[in-house]
Parts: C-alpha cells; structure tokens; sequence
C-alpha cells in the first residue's frame, strides 16, 4: 500500500520559489567585481532567475544541456544558480584555479553550451575559447557599459543586456527529481578530472540535510558568509541551504584578503561563515595585530582541508566563535562530516572538549560511514584502529559523468581515498590521503598530525609532512615549512617544539625549509608537487 501524501518532486527551483514567497525581503549582499557592494533580496533574485531562465530558453538551450561559469560568489552566480538548473539546464561551475589546459579540457569534455564569466576571468577566456568547441555563447557578468570592446571573445554580450530583454514572467517546469542539477569537476592527481554530477534531489537533500542543528545550523535569523567558492561544490551548498533558510546572504566576490573579509563581516553582521583554513589564517593574520573584535561572529565552520588545533582555539579563546570541523568531498556535494558535541559532553572538561572539537566530526544524516582494511573488512570504532574511509549516501557519487574511472563503488560504498580512526561516538578523524599516509616501522604516523603540531608555531605560515624512504624504517617523516613574513625558527628549534607533544618516534626526522607550500587549484597542500621539489633530498640520518 502506498502513502497518501502529495509527491512533489525535490527541485532546485522549489527552494527559490519558497525564499521568494516566505522570506522575500532577506538581503543578499555582494561585494562585486567593480568593487562596490551591491544589495538586494530574495524576491529580486528569484525574479531575476526567472529572467535568466527565459535568456536561455532564447538561446535555444535544450534541457539538461551544460551552462558553464567562471566566476567568484556574487549574486549573479546566484541567479545562476536557480536559473540554470531550475530551467533543466545543468549549471557547471568551472574553477578558475584550475590550469588553462585543465580548463579547456573540462569545458569540452562537459560539452558546455555557455560561459557565462566575472569579468576579472575575461584574460583567461580570452585565452582558452579558441579551444571549447562546444561554446557557442559568451556571456560577461556585467552592465552592458562595462562590456569590453574588441575583446575577440565571440559572440560576447553582457549579462545585464541579455536579461534585461528578458520577462520575469515564467513557470518553473516540473521534471523527474534524479535529473542532473549541477557538475563539479574534481582535479584527481592521475588521469584526466573527473566530474561529479548532482542531481535535484541529492542537492535538495543535502540543502535539508545542511541546515540541521548539528550541521550548519541555519535559520533566517543569521547572516552569512560562504568564502567558500561557489566554482567548488557549490559553496558547500550553501547557496541552497540558504534559500530554504531565508538567512541574509553576503557574498564576498574576489576579495578574499583578511582585512575585506573582515570588514564585510563586521558591515554585514555576519553571524555564520563558512571557509577553508588557508583564509581563515588571512583574517586571523589580519585581527590579531590590530586587536580588532568581532562583534556578531558566532560560528564558523572550516573543513577542505584539516584545521589545525592553533586556529580552533584562537578561534575560540581570543575571539568566543565556535568552529565546526567539517570533512567532505566534491563527491560528496560535499558535506560528510561535522564536529559538534553530544549532550553527554557537557560535564566534560574544556580540554576534553577540545580533543573532540579537533576530529573532523559525526556523520550527518545522509550519510554513512565505514573505515576497513586492505581486504575491505569493517574495522572497529575505537578511535585508534586507521582504516581506509568509505561512504555511501544519496547524495554521493554513484558513477562520475560519462562513466569516466568505471564503476568507483565497492559494494555499493564509495572509496574516498582518506584514512582515518572512528570512535565509539562514532566521530570521524582524518589522518591522511591514502596516498600520503607515512608507514614507518610497521606503525602509521599521520601527516596531518605532523603538520598541525607545526602550525601551532609562531613562525609558521604552513606546513606539510610527507615520507621519505629510510633503510630500516622502510619511511620517516620530514616536515616542509613556509616561515610566516618577518619570523624566523631554526631546524633544531622546530624539532624541540615537537617534544612532549607526540610520541618521539612521529617526529619528523628533519626540516626543510621552503618559500612557499605548493597548493593546488581548490586550496589543498600539493604533495605530489612537494615530493617533485624534494626529489633529490637525502635524509641526514639515512
Ligand atoms: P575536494 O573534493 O577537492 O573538496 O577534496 C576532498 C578532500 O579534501 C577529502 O577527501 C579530504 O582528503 C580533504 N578534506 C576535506 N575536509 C577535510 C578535513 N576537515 N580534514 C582533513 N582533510 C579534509
């Protein structure tokens, strides 16, 4: 016997049509491209989105045909967002990071129709449309005054001429829930990239699934800042979240530095932002010599990469926001995991606590976690065992686009690639990739602990650990260190701090020294590049 309730399908264009009939007048805030900010609400932007989806519908888009973008988090992109994919078209936000070979690769391998691009990217399309075949309109986000003049982009118009022409006028089709919404290609560091494809419903569900409590915890009472890019999974989804929420959303554009973060922050009354270390290092390297404050920052969360222990306490102790350990991946949409305590760790002390706050977190409703060994055998949750983390989920990856890789499941689990311990509270720790786990001496030594220790440096910007082969301890690790502008620290001073703070046998065996830790194009430390850097050291000790 089946239910009797209403089946609606989950659609994108579903949580745009509910901001704009429930929370119509919420603010969506931009810092744009001009430099100026920008300010308008929901209702706008969904009438706009409405317009966007008659501009292709012009364009003679077909359904599920690909819209590319090149372009930061503003509310253009967001239009974008519901426009596109409301309309049955797949958005494909292309990140800009990425190299301009990569690019153009992805653009035809995606068989993108359009692009539409910041005008900050205008060289980079300048320099890449000769080779996307498949592009047939360019479209650059701005007002038609702004447009260049003989850019030699083809068929080049502004964004504002082309929906300007446009009625706001339009009825969101209604399709199948499991019809493709947005891709995101991800820059695996063999073969050619893949592309995750997201559906309506994995992206509705993750949108839900994302504003819980123990998640984001958003509501319309809060302001908040994704820094994290809309061209990378979708800004977490936050886009999405934030319509179903009716939250103000604050955009930052491309200025990503720690003083305009901080000022839009502190302008906006930003209560909930979302990024990756590497940025919330630039506001904090921002703050502290200034003394400034927050005066409405609640809550942060910080995931793509490990934060390290030194940020969550300065988050917490100097400036009273909590943060959110988050893991996830672009096969994720992305969210996987997210640190915050159970009700029974209340009585606990704050350095107990702490401990806690450090794990990348608990599995969200969705999703399903499993950590196994070599032969693909459950391992325990006992908070030590390492195992091979694997996911499964609705809004995970089943096959990327086109089948490219093959079938990536093993029974029906997704293999993510990352190591990590499961306790019995069922908090998930990170301690490597796969690939950069340190075996020495039959133990496994984790980078990412490795590095964080490094980090809690005075004198260190960043920090990344790999291994090198040693003839008795088959590996031991050597720590790499960037040196933050004007600080110094010695090799053997380094080593010192490490004691007492690991065991003795996980510390690295050296120090080397670098201008900067190579980083690839969504913000992670590039080991592989890193090990290419260091191919020619010897370890003193070997
Ligand atoms: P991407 O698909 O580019 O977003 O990268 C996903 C990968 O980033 C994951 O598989 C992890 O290796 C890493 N990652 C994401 N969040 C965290 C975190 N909180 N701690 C450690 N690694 C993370």
């Amino acid at each position: 016997m089946l239910g009797l309730m209403q089946s609606q399908p989950l659609l994108i264009s579903g949580l745009i049509e509910f901001a704009e009939r429930h929370n119509g007048d919420a603010e969506i805030v931009s810092r744009r491209v001009e430099g100026d900010v920008h300010r308008y609400t929901y209702r706008d932007a969904a009438k706009r989105s409405r317009q966007v989806a008659n501009a292709l519908d012009g364009l003679k888009l077909a359904f599920s045909d690909r819209v590319a973008t090149l372009a930061w988090n503003g509310y253009r992109h967001f239009e974008l967002y519901y426009g596109v994919s409301g309309s049955g078209r797949v958005l494909h936000t292309i990140n800009p990071r990425l190299h301009r070979d990569q690019i153009a690769w992805i653009a035809n391998h995606a068989e993108d129709q359009v692009l539409f691009f910041d005008l900050s990217f205008l060289p980079l399309v300048q320099a890449v449309h000769a080779r996307c075949t498949s592009i047939k309109h360019y479209i650059a986000m701005c007002d038609e005054d702004k447009l260049p003049k003989d850019s030699g982009v083809p068929n080049l118009i502004s964004y504002e001429k082309l929906i300007a022409a446009q009625s706001s006028d339009y009825s969101w089709p209604s399709f199948d829930e499991n019809t493709a919404s947005s891709m995101c290609y991800t820059s695996g560091t063999t073969g050619n990239p893949k592309a995750a494809l997201y559906s309506h419903r994995s992206s509705t569900l993750h949108a839900y699934a994302a504003a819980l409590p123990d998640v984001m915890n958003l509501s319309a009472r809060d302001s908040v800042l994704p820094v994290v890019p809309m061209f990378h999974v979708n800004a977490w989804g936050i886009p999405y979240s934030a319509a179903l929420t009716g939250c103000k959303l604050v955009f930052p554009g491309p200025a990503l530095d720690g003083k305009s973060v901080y000022e839009l922050i502190e302008s906006e009354g930003v209560t909930f932002a979302a990024g990756v270390p590497t940025v919330w290092q630039m506001l904090l390297g921002h703050m502290k010599p200034a003394n400034l404050r927050f005066s409405k920052l609640k809550r942060t969360v910080i995931g793509g990469s490990a934060c390290p222990p030194a940020m969550i306490t300065a988050f917490q102790d100097d400036y009273k926001v909590e943060v959110l350990h988050a893991w996830g991946m672009t096969e994720m949409s992305p969210l996987g995991t997210l640190c915050t305590l159970k009700n029974k760790h209340d009585a606990l002390p704050e350095a107990e606590k702490m401990k806690i706050r450090l794990k990348q977190g608990r599995a969200i409703y969705g999703v399903d976690l499993k950590i196994v060994d070599a032969g693909g055998k459950e391992l325990p949750w006992d908070g030590t065992t390492f195992g091979d983390l694997h996911v499964k989920g609705p809004w995970i990856v089943r096959e990327y686009f086109k089948g490219e890789g093959g079938d990536p499941l093993v029974n029906g689990w997704f293999p993510t690639g990352d190591v990590g311990t499961i306790d019995a509270d069922g908090y998930l720790q990170i301690t490597d990739r796969s690939k950069d786990v340190i075996k020495s001496g039959g133990e496994w030594i984790s980078s990412i602990d490795v590095e964080n220790i490094a980090v809690a440096h005075p004198a260190v910007a960043m920090a990344a650990c790999i291994g090198v082969a040693h003839p008795k301890w088959d590996e031991r690790p050597i720590i790499a260190v960037a040196k933050k502008p004007g600080m110094d620290v010695s090799r053997d001073e380094l080593l010192k701090f490490y004691e007492g703070k690991t065991a003795k046998w996980q510390i690295p065996d050296d120090v080397v020294f670098v201008d900067a830790i190579p980083l690839g194009a969504t913000g992670k430390i590039l080991k592989t590049r890193l090990r290419e850097m260091l191919k020619d050291y010897k370890l003193p000790t070997a």
